[in-house]
């Protein structure tokens, strides 16, 4: 027994190592804070060194999607539509202050907050953020999912269920 569950516990921490050091991020970029995303993944920050660096415009193939510019009404079935196409598990960046709140447009036309379609992990926030902030906030989604990985191996630990993990 003592083997098992040691075997499983490596197991999730070698899941969580991997996930955490290899996000494969999706830009949904509509205006001006994208050409800050574009700057983080130049050669200047240098995404690669916590291995962020693989953009992918196929929700299929990616794991985090920082949606970095204003979204309007129109634009929120997209967005929804592509969020729901990417494989579990999965998270949101919500980057700048219009992702985040709809930013200086109080217009009946534009979405007051990304969450309101879909669940956000990470506010970034600022008009536009800087690279640094970006970069932070992804840093910060990290941190997130250690303690989230941290919290399920408890629960599994106090329900006596080690088996899940072993085979995920
Ligand atoms: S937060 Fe500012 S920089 Fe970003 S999309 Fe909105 S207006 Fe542009």
């Amino acid at each position: 027994m003592i083997g098992e569950s040691w075997v499983t516990t490596t197991v999730d921490k070698l899941e969580e190592w991997g996930r955490n050091n290899s996000f494969w991020p999706l830009p949904f970029g509509t205006a001006c804070c994208a050409i800050e995303f574009m700057s983080v993944v130049s050669s200047h920050y240098d995404m690669a060194r916590f291995g962020y660096e693989v953009v992918r415009f196929s929700p299929r193939q990616s794991d985090v999607m920082i949606v970095a510019g204003t979204i309007t009404d129109k634009m929120a079935p997209t967005l929804k539509r592509i969020y729901d196409q990417m494989p579990d598990p999965k998270w949101v960046v919500s980057m700048g202050a219009c992702a985040c709140s709809g930013g200086f447009y109080r217009a009946y036309h534009v979405m007051q907050g990304i969450d309101e379609i879909v669940p956000v992990d990470v506010y970034v926030p600022g008009c536009p953020p800087t690279p640094e902030g970006l970069m932070y906030g992804i840093l910060q989604l990290k941190e997130k999912i250690k303690r989230d990985s941290k919290r399920r191996l408890k629960e599994k630990r106090a329900h006596g269920d080690d088996s899940g993990s072993a085979a995920a």
